[in-house]
């Protein structure tokens, strides 16, 4: 069974013994740029750069999927935001609101026809040409994440909790740009999704998840055509049993929540990947720490390992490595026992 194989039974509830390794989100680095002879900004969105970095994936890091996806402003470039696209050190991100109301919202009809959105689709074909055997993952924002773009983080918050009805209605029609570039991503060939959605707990309360963003996570777990994975960054502890209602493939979460916590929580009913800790263990530890995160994780019963969200830009690939190496040294002992 190749990485592919193994991530996609591992996923289904096929596979309960072996761990996968990949990261939902991005695992570029800055160093990995520079081996690759692709920097941001054009990783971005020329789909020859984006392909070349994020094959490093697997190329340097040996994991089992390749997620060419590293921003997060695709959908709100394709929606109308003004993007500053940063530089190999620096992340892009928007840099104007873009509505004010939900009745200002304006979904194009030709949105998968953006650059930047071609190039993530032709860089998944690529890839999956290129990659059979490892999974191709794409990756799109869900419409809470949406509308901190469009409308502004702080006109957004308020709408919660003055409009909650505006608020639903917002969330209904965002999504619709979220299931639309997703089945774009499938039929050009990706393995699965990443749905990442920043309902975290400073900004997004655990009733507010319940109230607003089941009934959306749920349309989507059931309309995706691949198995979904959601990625919420910080503490998600207070919201673990409801995504676990959503009908979501797995649950990306980060080293805020521990592994063995977040696997009673889960109750088996969602799939967990992660949670190796990004800003002290992968940025400035050795491989030897990242070594013992992996078998904590292991040890609770995480599924897939990789680290907990997008990595720092100048995380060191031996940290990033040392992930897929342990993972692959459990496998070996639990195939050589069997
Ligand atoms: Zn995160």
């Amino acid at each position: 069974m190749g990485p592919k194989g193994l991530i996609l039974e591992i996923l289904s509830g096929k596979e309960k013994n072996l761990k996968g390794v990949l990261n939902p989100v991005s695992a570029t680095t800055i160093k990995q740029m520079e081996i690759m002879d692709s920097f941001f900004p054009e990783a971005h969105y020329d789909a020859k750069k984006m392909f070349e970095l994020s094959r490093a994936n697997r190329e340097l890091l040996g994991y089992d999927g390749i997620m060419p996806i590293f921003s997060v402003v695709i959908e709100a470039s394709a929606l109308g935001c003004e993007i500053d696209w940063g530089d190999p050190s620096m992340m892009p991100r928007v840099s104007n609101k873009l509505w004010d109301d939900y009745k200002d919202i304006q979904i194009k009809d030709d949105f998968l026809s953006d650059n930047a959105v071609v190039a993530v689709l032709d860089c998944i074909s690529m890839l999956k040409d290129r990659y059979p055997d490892i999974a191709i993952i794409g990756k799109v924002f869900g419409p809470w994440t949406l509308s901190y773009e469009v409308f502004g983080v702080s006109d957004f918050l308020m709408k919660t909790v003055e409009e909650p009805q505006e608020v639903r209605d917002i969330l209904k029609k965002l999504s619709e740009v979220t299931l639309s570039f997703a089945d774009a991503q499938v039929e050009a060939g990706a393995d699965l999704i990443t749905l990442a959605d920043h309902a975290t707990r400073d900004l997004c309360s655990p009733e507010s998840y319940r109230d607003f963003l089941i009934p959306i996570h749920s349309m989507l777990a059931k309309n995706i055509k691949a198995p979904t994975m959601l990625h919420i960054c910080g503490d998600t502890s207070d919201r673990i049993r409801y995504i676990t209602q959503t009908g979501l493939t797995a649950f990306h979460f980060e080293s805020k929540v521990d592994a063995c916590e977040a696997v009673n929580l889960a109750e088996k009913k969602i799939k967990l990947i992660g949670n190796v800790n990004n800003p002290s263990t992968l940025l400035f530890k050795r491989p030897a720490d990242v070594a013992e995160e992996v078998v904590y994780a292991i040890d609770c019963g995480v599924d897939i390992i990789g680290p907990e969200c997008a990595v720092p830009l100048t995380t060191p690939i031996e940290n990033l490595k040392q992930i897929a190496t342990s993972v692959k040294d459990y496998n070996k002992r639990v195939t050589s026992k069997a």
